[in-house]
């Protein structure tokens, strides 16, 4: 279609006219190109860094940042910008280069930022009336004076008091766990996860035992103490066991594990239930996201926050989360807390 100098040339007016910082580099990470603006967020000129290895170039430090971010998909700030780095492979048979884009996200991360902060408020206001109408709604039901119908009708109010807790306790816990824009400090204290798995597998043994599901716990030992946020750990391990009670036709198997492996401590769900198609796995993570695709997973209640939490209390020790299921079959959802740097009990 194009000559391959007018293909080139029209590329090359494309990646330096484009409002978004790019750079590229050969196979080898070498930089080829910077266009106009990413000279400018990066405060260096193309003629100096060009040529050179990136990790050999002046801005090494905000490149590697820049790079580290489009693995992780999280996003790369300067003092007054907030951007979006993607990584793109070039080359259509073997690789011959990459590309980085830094989409500039910060009217987005604005929003997003006063939007968490409206969250925040208003789901704290909401938690105290639930309290008091829980409490009463307790009240009503233990003075005994209740017709047969009556204590029906209280105990729909009380189930539906605890959803709606849930999801605020949900929707409280992404805002502020959030590794980007969350406001929660971490407070580490030494952390017995076995014994943390075994108590809420006991706070999860009614709804289990209403499913006809058995809960059991696999501690590989030796374990070692950690030095972790408990109220994160608590909140993901049990996001991770409601799923699985939601998950699973009646029945079924729950385990929870608890392991050394790689140099991280691994927790990890493993359910009998309804499993993940391949393509669905990777969208999990992410906030707000619930399949629709089985009758099941349709009818289920949920925000879709719970596996973004997971992620949430990963990332902010350092750790990762994933899952692995086959679909029909069920699944299993780790997440890890590597045993290094802060995570680790200070030695004497
Ligand atoms: P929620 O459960 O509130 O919808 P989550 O983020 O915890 O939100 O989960 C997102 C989606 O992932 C769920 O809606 C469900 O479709 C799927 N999912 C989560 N856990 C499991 C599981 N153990 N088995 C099958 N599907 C699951």
């Amino acid at each position: 279609m194009f000559s391959a100098s007018f293909s080139h040339q029209l590329v090359r007016s494309l990646i330096m006219s484009s409002p978004d910082p790019i750079i590229v580099f050969d196979a080898d990470w070498q930089i080829l190109a910077l266009n106009n603006a990413a000279e400018t967020t990066l405060s260096c000129s193309a003629d100096a860094v060009v040529g050179h290895v990136y990790t050999d170039a002046a801005p090494h430090t905000e490149i590697a940042a820049i790079l580290s971010a489009c693995h992780s998909g999280t996003s790369w700030r300067t003092n007054d910008k907030v951007y979006q780095p993607q990584l793109y492979n070039v080359g259509e048979e073997s690789l011959i280069g990459w590309v980085a884009v830094l989409r500039d996200i910060t009217q987005i991360d604005k929003l997003n930022r006063s939007q968490n902060e409206f969250i925040r408020l208003v789901s704290h206001d909401l938690r105290s009336p639930l309290t008091s109408i829980r409490g009463f709604a307790s009240m009503l039901s233990a003075a005994g004076a209740l017709n047969e119908k009556q204590t029906q009708f209280v105990e729909k109010v009380l189930s539906g008091i605890a959803q709606m807790t849930a999801l605020i306790e949900n929707i409280q816990d992404a805002g502020r766990f959030d590794p980007e824009t969350g406001f929660y400090e971490m407070k580490r204290t030494p952390c017995d996860v076995g014994m943390l798995v075994r108590r809420i597998i006991a706070d999860h043994l009614v709804p289990a035992e209403k499913q006809e599901l058995t809960l059991t716990v696999n501690l590989v030992e030796p374990l070692p103490i950690i030095n972790a946020d408990n109220l994160m750990l608590e909140r993901a391990i049990t996001n991770l066991i409601d799923n699985a009670i939601k998950f699973t036709p009646n029945g079924g198997l729950i385990t929870v594990h608890v392991m050394v492996q790689g140099g991280a401590l691994v927790i990890g769900v493993e359910d009998t239930g309804l499993g993940i198609d391949a393509e669905d796995q990777k969208l999990l993570f992410q906030r707000h996201v619930r399949l629709v695709r089985k009758e099941h997973q349709r009818k289920a209640k949920g925000s879709g926050l719970g596996l973004f939490i997971v992620r949430s209390v990963a990332q902010r020790h350092q750790g990762e989360a994933w899952v692995v299921s086959e679909s029909g079959k069920g699944s299993t959802f780790y997440f890890s807390i590597p045993l290094s740097n802060a995570n680790l009990i200070a030695q004497r």
